[in-house]
C-alpha cells in the first residue's frame, strides 16, 4: 500500500532534516548553506558531515557507499565500497571519513575519454558535489549510500555530464546577475530551473525476452504496422489499466521515498506508451533526479513482469517518446520568464526573452548537437515529433508584442499594440495560452521554455549545459552593448531589442512545424536543418564554437574535440550493433521459417498436381510464388546488409537496414502466423 500520509517522503534523502539531526548545529548550516546558496564549501567541515552521514546511512539499512556519477556513456555509474574496516582477526568497525566523502580515485580506463585519458593514465577521480543531497537506494538485502559526484581525469578534464553542467550553471548565473544589476537589482540568488517530462513505452516481459533487437538494441528493427495502432487516438489521456497503475505507484513510492517530486502521470499518445512528470526543480537536482527516474522506471517495470523502454522510437509507424525539458530562470525567488506586472519587470522579462531568441537563432546549430544521438534520429522530423531544424514558438500575444517593439513605439502604431519600455505594461498574457504549438522544438508556454528535441534516454545535461552556455553568452552580449552606449537606460534598450528582434525574429516560428512547406520555408531563412547525427556533431568542431564554450569555462577545447569523438563512436556503434542483430535475426530466424514454409507449399503443390486436383494448385503457387520472391529478396538484402556492415559506414547499414525491414514486414503478413518466430506489434504494444 502507498503511503499517503507522506511521511516517508525524502525518507531515503539526507535531507535537510536529516542533516540538522545528525550533524552538529554549526555544521549542518555550513552544509545547508553550500546546499542552498552554492557558497563554497568549507573542507573542515568533510570529517563530520561524512561521520553524520554515515550514521544516517547505517540507520537506514546501509552497508556500502558509493560514488555515484554520470559518465558519457549516458547512464550513471557506481563502485560500491563497505563501510567495514577490520580492526584486527576477526574484528572490524564501520568507517566513513570525509576523505571518503570528498574525492574518489577509481580506474577510468573502461569509460568512453574520447582521447583525454592516456592508457597509462588510467585513473579517474570522482568529487562530491554537495548541492545535491546524498540519498540510499535501497535493495532487497539493504542498502547503498550514494554521493552525487563529478566525474574528471588527472588532468582535471571533464570525464562526464555534470562538470559542465555545474560550469553552465555558473556561467548563467554571473550573466544574469550582471544584466540584474542595470535594473537596479543586486544580490538576489539566481536559480535555473527544470522540468523534465519523461515518456516511455511499457512491454510484458515474456515478448521482450523473445525480440533479440528489443534486448540488444531497445528498438524493434523489425515489425509490420498492425490493423490498429494510433489512428482512433484512444490510447492518450485514457484511462490507465489496473496493471499499470499498480507499476506507477510503485515507481512514485520508490521516487517520492527519494525526494523526487513525482506529480503527473498518463497514458501517451502511442499504445503502450506513458508519461511521467515530476514538478520542476533546480536544474542540477532535476537532472540528478531524472537519471534516478529512469532507472527505478527500468527497475519497477523488472518487477512487474515488464519491460520499460526508454529508446526514442522503440516501435516504427507510432510515435516516438522525447523528454521535454521545461526550463527557466529565477532571481531572487521570482521567475524571470514570467511576464510581470510593472514597466520594469516587464522589461526585464523582454530583456531575457530577447536574449534567448538570439541565443536559440545564433546557436541552433548546438541545441541540435545536445540531442543528437542513434535512437533521437529516428524522431526527429517523423511527423510526430519536433522537426530537427530548431525554431521558437512565442504565441500570438507575445508575438504581437514583439513585432510592436520591432516596428518601433514612435513611429508607428502597430494595430492595437504599442509598446514602450519603462512606460507601458504588457498586456496580460495568458499564462496556460490553450493555443499551445505541439510542433513546435522550442515554445514559450506561459513562464518557461519547452525544449522537446530532447530524447527520452538522453540525460538533460546535454541540453541544459548548451542552453546555458549560449543564454548566457547573449545575456552578456546585451550589457556590453548597454554599456558601450549610456544614454537613457530605457531608450537604450527598447533601441538594442529593436535590433536584436529585427536580426534574430527568423527564428520565430508559429506554423506547423511538421508540415512540408516548413523545411523549405526554414531553408530560405538559413536555418540549420541538421537531419542525423553525424551532422549534428559537425558544430562540434566549429572554433567559433569551441570558443564560446572556452569562454564560458564549461568546457575547453580539448572536451569538446572528446565529446565529438565519443558520440561519433557511440552513433557508429550503436548502427553496427543494430545491423548485425537484423542480420542475424533475419539469417537465423526469419529465413529458416519462410524457407520451411516454402517447401511445404512445393511439396503440396507437387502432391495435388500428382493425384489430379482440379481446385487449390493456383492458390497454392500464388502464395509458393510471393513466398519464394520472398525468400530470394531476403538472401540480396542480408548480402547487402552484410557488405554495409563491413564497410562500416553508418548511413550505409541504415539504408540495407530499411530495405531488408520492408522484405522481412512483407513476409511476416505472408508467413503462418502460428510459425512467425518474433511477437509482433499487435501483441508488444496492446496486451499487457
Ligand atoms: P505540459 O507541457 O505537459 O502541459 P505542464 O505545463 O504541467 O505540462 O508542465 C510540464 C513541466 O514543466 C512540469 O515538470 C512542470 O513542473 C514544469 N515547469 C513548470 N513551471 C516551470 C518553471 N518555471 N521552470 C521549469 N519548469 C517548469
Ligand atoms: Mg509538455
Amino acid at each position: 500500500m502507498i503511503d499517503t500520509s507522506l511521511k516517508t517522503y525524502g525518507e531515503d534523502v539526507f535531507s535537510e532534516k536529516a542533516i540538522r539531526d545528525f550533524l552538529p548545529k554549526a555544521v549542518a548550516t555550513k552544509l545547508i548553506a553550500t546546499m542552498k546558496e552554492s557558497k563554497p564549501l568549507d573542507p573542515s567541515i568533510a570529517d563530520e558531515v561524512a561521520h553524520g552521514m554515515k550514521e544516517w546511512a547505517l540507520q537506514n539499512g546501509a552497508t556500502h557507499f558509493t560514488h555515484w556519477f554520470q559518465p558519457m556513456t549516458g547512464g550513471t555509474a557506481e563502485k560500491h565500497d563497505a563501510f567495514l574496516e577490520p580492526t584486527g582477526p576477526a574484528a572490524a568497525v564501520q568507517r566513513f571519513c570525509g576523505k571518503n566523502l570528498i574525492g574518489g580515485e577509481t580506474d577510468a580506463s573502461s569509460f568512453p575519454s574520447g582521447g583525454l585519458r592516456s592508457t597509462f593514465e588510467a585513473r579517474g577521480y570522482t568529487a562530491w558535489d554537495p548541492t545535491s543531497p546524498a540519498f540510499i537506494k535501497r535493495h532487497a538485502n539493504g542498502a547503498t549510500l550514494c554521493i552525487p559526484t563529478a566525474f574528471c581525469a588527472y588532468t582535471g578534464a571533464a570525464l562526464d555530464m555534470k562538470t559542465p553542467l555545474l560550469r553552465s550553471i555558473q556561467a548563467v548565473t554571473r550573466a544574469t546577475e550582471r544584466l540584474m544589476k542595470k535594473f537596479g537589482k543586486a544580490g538576489g540568488h539566481v536559480a535555473i530551473t527544470l522540468g523534465a517530462e519523461q515518456e516511455y513505452f511499457l512491454v510484458d516481459r515474456t515478448f521482450y525476452l523473445k525480440r533479440p533487437d528489443l534486448l540488444q538494441t531497445g528498438r524493434t528493427v523489425f515489425g509490420a504496422a498492425p490493423a490498429k495502432h494510433q489512428q482512433l487516438d484512444d490510447h492518450y489521456f485514457g484511462a490507465i489499466r489496473p496493471r499499470i497503475l499498480k507499476f506507477m505507484t510503485e515507481v512514485e513510492d520508490r521516487l517520492w521515498r527519494l525526494g523526487i517530486p513525482a506529480k503527473t502521470r498518463h497514458n501517451e499518445v502511442a499504445p503502450a506508451q506513458f508519461e511521467l512528470a515530476p514538478m520542476f526543480e533546480d536544474l542540477n537536482l532535476a537532472v540528478d533526479h531524472n537519471m534516478l527516474i529512469m532507472e527505478v522506471l527500468k527497475q519497477t517495470a523488472e518487477a512487474n513482469g515488464l519491460v520499460c523502454l526508454l529508446h526514442e522510437k522503440p516501435f516504427e509507424g507510432v510515435n516516438g517518446s522525447g523528454k521535454h525539458c521545461n526550463w527557466s530562470i529565477a532571481y531572487g525567488g521570482k521567475n524571470l520568464l514570467s511576464p510581470g506586472d510593472s514597466p520594469r519587470d516587464n522589461a526585464i522579462f523582454l530583456t531575457f526573452l530577447s536574449a534567448i531568441i538570439r541565443a536559440v537563432d545564433l546557436h541552433a546549430d548546438l541545441l541540435r548537437f545536445a540531442t543528437a544521438g542513434a535512437g533521437n534520429d529516428h524522431r526527429l522530423g517523423a511527423n510526430e515529433a519536433p522537426p530537427a531544424i530548431i525554431s521558437i514558438f512565442l504565441g500570438d500575444e507575445l508575438s504581437a508584442v514583439m513585432q510592436a517593439i520591432e516596428e518601433g513605439t514612435r513611429t508607428k502604431r502597430t494595430g492595437r499594440l504599442t509598446f514602450k519600455f519603462g512606460v507601458d505594461t504588457l498586456p496580460a498574457l495568458p499564462k496556460d495560452s490553450t493555443d499551445r504549438n505541439r510542433t513546435s522544438p522550442f515554445a514559450f508556454t506561459g513562464n518557461k521554455f519547452e525544449f522537446r528535441t530532447p530524447g527520452s534516454s538522453q540525460n538533460c545535461a546535454a541540453s541544459q549545459m548548451v542552453l546555458n552556455t549560449i543564454v548566457a553568452e547573449s545575456i552578456d552580449a546585451i550589457c556590453d552593448k548597454l554599456e558601450a552606449r549610456g544614454g537613457d537606460f530605457n531608450t537604450e534598450l527598447q533601441n538594442l531589442l529593436q535590433r536584436l528582434i529585427k536580426k534574430h525574429k527568423r527564428v520565430l516560428f508559429s506554423g506547423d512545424g511538421y508540415g512540408d512547406a516548413w523545411p523549405k520555408e526554414a531553408a530560405k531563412r538559413g536555418l540549420p536543418n541538421l537531419t542525423d547525427t553525424l551532422e549534428a556533431i559537425a558544430p562540434l568542431e566549429d572554433p567559433a564554437n569551441r570558443a564560446l564554450f572556452a569562454k564560458y569555462g564549461v568546457l575547453t577545447e580539448g572536451e569538446m574535440a572528446s565529446r565529438h569523438e565519443i558520440a561519433a563512436e557511440d552513433y557508429l556503434s550503436r548502427i553496427l550493433i543494430e545491423g548485425k542483430v537484423a542480420l542475424e535475426i533475419a539469417r537465423s530466424m526469419i529465413r529458416p521459417v519462410v524457407a520451411d514454409e516454402f517447401s511445404r507449399l512445393a511439396t503440396a503443390i507437387g502432391q495435388a498436381k500428382k493425384d489430379g486436383l482440379k481446385v487449390g494448385v493456383r492458390g497454392l503457387t500464388a502464395l509458393s510464388l510471393k513466398l519464394g520472391a520472398g525468400l530470394d529478396d531476403l538472401h540480396v538484402k542480408c548480402e547487402k546488409i552484410e557488405k554495409a556492415i563491413a564497410k562500416g559506414e553508418p548511413r550505409g547499414i541504415l539504408a540495407a537496414l530499411a530495405s531488408l525491414r520492408s522484405t522481412v514486414d512483407r513476409l511476416e503478413m505472408l508467413v503462418d502466423d502460428a510459425k512467425w518466430p518474433l511477437p509482433k506489434y499487435r501483441q508488444m504494444l496492446f496486451i499487457y
